[in-house]
C-alpha cells in the first residue's frame, strides 16, 4: 500500500493504492487515475525559463504541453537551457517541438513584443 497527495487540483485528496491498483482517498476519476499513473509512470508538468537571443538579460516564460516522464526532466530542462527563442514572442508559439522525442513541445506563456 502507498500513500501520497493528489496534486491535480487544489483540493489535495490523501490517496492510498494497494499492489492491484485499487485507489481509495479519491474524491473524483482523476485521481485515481494519478494514483494509477504515479505508481505505474510517473509523469510532472514543467515550467521553466527560456533565453531571448535577440534581447539583453531577457528571458520567456515557457511550459511543455502535457506531462513528462518524472525521469525525463533533467534531459528536458537541458534541452530547454541550451535553446533560445528570438522576440516577439506569443502565448502559445511551440519554442520545441516534440522535445526528445516525448511526443510533448514546450510552449511560450508570455508575450514578449
Ligand atoms: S482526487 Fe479529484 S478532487 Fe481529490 S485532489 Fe485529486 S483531482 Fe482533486
Amino acid at each position: 500500500m502507498k500513500e501520497f497527495t493528489c496534486i491535480v487540483c487544489p483540493r489535495g485528496c490523501r490517496l492510498k493504492i494497494d499492489d492491484e491498483l485499487n485507489v481509495t482517498g479519491n474524491s473524483c476519476p482523476r485521481g485515481a487515475e494519478y494514483a494509477k499513473n504515479e505508481v505505474t509512470n510517473p509523469k510532472r508538468m514543467i515550467t521553466s525559463l527560456m533565453r531571448v537571443k535577440n534581447r539583453e538579460n531577457c528571458v520567456v516564460s515557457v511550459k511543455t504541453s502535457n506531462a513528462i516522464p518524472k525521469g525525463m526532466i533533467f534531459q528536458v530542462m537541458e534541452e530547454i537551457n541550451k535553446t533560445g527563442v528570438n522576440a516577439p514572442t506569443n502565448i502559445g508559439d511551440v519554442a520545441i517541438s516534440n522535445v526528445l522525442n516525448t511526443g510533448v513541445d514546450i510552449i511560450i506563456t508570455k508575450n514578449i513584443k
